[in-house]
């Protein structure tokens, strides 16, 4: 299944190659080693790209359409959300004796280097999912969240606690009315 993202460049059409493929969250899940996964699951990503060539470099071009689930960040539901995004990347070949500068410069983002006569798009795609999700994952933009003090879920139901907190959108209210 992985091994289908590997592209090989020595038959690279000269217009280049459209590939449109989808993926799971077992697929997700071995694109990291296990201290390094996400703290979202993957539960489906489409991704549609191009890949063209010129002399040795590589361009890569597409758009993906990902669904992903994690802990809403306020109420800590399980929250699945969608994430869409375009991408490009461009691919240079590694040479021998720029191998020791090879860390430095592939942190310029976007650039990344290939050895020999494959292209796994795999990682490519992985790492695009992880940075087109946001860092505040929200099972809905009016999430109540959580009872600071009973901990019960406001979206689900109410309590009797007292909260010193004052609703953002109660103040401006108030504000306006004062202006009257
Ligand atoms: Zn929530
Ligand atoms: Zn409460």
């Amino acid at each position: 299944m992985s091994d289908s993202l590997k592209i090989n460049l020595t038959i690279l059409p000269e217009e280049g190659l459209r590939l449109a493929f989808s993926e799971d969250a077992r697929w997700f899940k071995e694109c990291f080693s296990a201290d390094e996964l996400p703290e979202f699951s993957l539960v489906r990503v489409d991704v549609n790209c191009l890949i063209t060539r010129s002399g040795d470099t590589i361009y890569i071009r597409g758009e993906l359409a990902a669904q992903i689930s994690q802990e809403c960040s306020r109420c800590l539901e399980l929250a699945t959300i969608p994430i869409n995004g375009d991408f490009t990347y461009t691919l240079v070949p590694a040479k021998e004796e720029n191998a020791e500068n090879l860390e430095l410069t592939a942190q310029e983002l976007e650039t990344i280097y290939y050895q020999g006569d494959f292209i796994d798009l795999a990682p490519i795609i992985c790492e695009q999912i992880v940075l087109q999700v946001p860092m505040k994952i929200l099972c809905s933009e009016d999430c109540k969240g959580l009872c600071p003090n009973c901990g019960i879920n406001l979206n689900m139901g109410s309590c009797d606690c007292h909260s010193d907190v004052v609703d953002d959108r109660l103040a401006v209210l108030k504000n306006f009315k004062v202006k009257h």
